[in-house]
């Protein structure tokens, strides 16, 4: 788990300011949703927490340190994307134990992680097979296991149900939460979908043209008078 502070951050590309002087902080274990619609630049946000998107002034430190000082493999954080990419010809368990090979885990430690994080996802059943023989929502799980099995202290989450049907959408919206509730990993989680930022936040930051317009409780930001 980590807490992670946003001081005065600002994003420029070329002239243009995308993000304009972001002051916020993220507490430890709190599940966070960016919300705000196309354009808005949320997808900036995450990509400067992850450090794949330089800062252009100000700050992102996760635990007291800059993001942008330390190396890639040093940042102890996992991002879900929208298209999950799993490798299509390695099975489930090697699309989970991937990124614990490359970390040069040994093979007890990375068939324990990858078990564990099979029964947190249901998958347990699943492990020889490959991606096309999977449905939607057990790929996006598999998505997720990949980065659970690394135990970062940060998830970061862009968009990861929107090429999802609108059931499934709600039923992993449910085992999101769970998850959450059991794993308690410091978590942001950007989307345009209202609803999904209100069943999923502990705590919303509105973002409407680079800017933090709102910061809050989803009681407190979508409650009307
Ligand atoms: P969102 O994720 O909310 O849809 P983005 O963070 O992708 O928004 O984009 C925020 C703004 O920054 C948009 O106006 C977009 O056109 C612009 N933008 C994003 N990436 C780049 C880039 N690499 N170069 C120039 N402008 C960019
Ligand atoms: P990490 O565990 O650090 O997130 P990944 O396992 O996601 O690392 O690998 C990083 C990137 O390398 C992937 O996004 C992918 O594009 C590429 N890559 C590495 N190995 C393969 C592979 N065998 N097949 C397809 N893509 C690969």
């Amino acid at each position: 788990m980590a807490r992670v502070v946003f001081e005065k951050v600002t994003k420029r590309y070329g002239d243009t300011e995308v993000i304009h002087n972001i002051d916020t902080a993220i507490d430890n274990g709190e599940f966070t949703v960016i919300v705000g619609p196309s354009g808005c630049g949320k997808s900036t946000l995450l990509r400067m927490i992850a450090g794949l998107e330089e800062i252009t002034s100000g700050t992102i430190s996760i635990d007291g340190r800059a993001v942008n000082d330390l190396e890639p493999k040093d940042r102890d954080i996992a991002m879900v994307f929208q298209n999950y990419a799993l490798y299509p010809h390695m099975t489930v368990f090697n699309n989970m134990a991937y990124g614990l090979k490359l970390r040069k885990f040994s093979r007890e430690e990375i068939k324990a992680r990858v078990d564990q994080a099979a029964k947190l996802l249901q998958l347990e059943g699943l492990l020889q097979r490959k991606p096309r023989q999977l449905s939607g929502g057990q790929r996006q799980r598999v998505a997720m296991g990949r980065c659970i099995v690394r135990e970062p202290k940060v998830f970061l989450f862009d968009e990861p149900l929107s090429n999802l049907d609108a059931k499934l959408r709600v039923q992993m919206r449910l085992e999101l939460r769970n998850l959450h509730k059991r794993l308690r990993v410091t978590s942001i989680y950007v989307t345009h979908d209202q609803v999904e930022a209100m069943t999923l936040g502990d705590r919303l930051i509105v973002i409407n043209g680079g800017y933090a317009e709102q910061i809050g409780s989803p009681l407190e930001i979508y409650e009307r008078p």
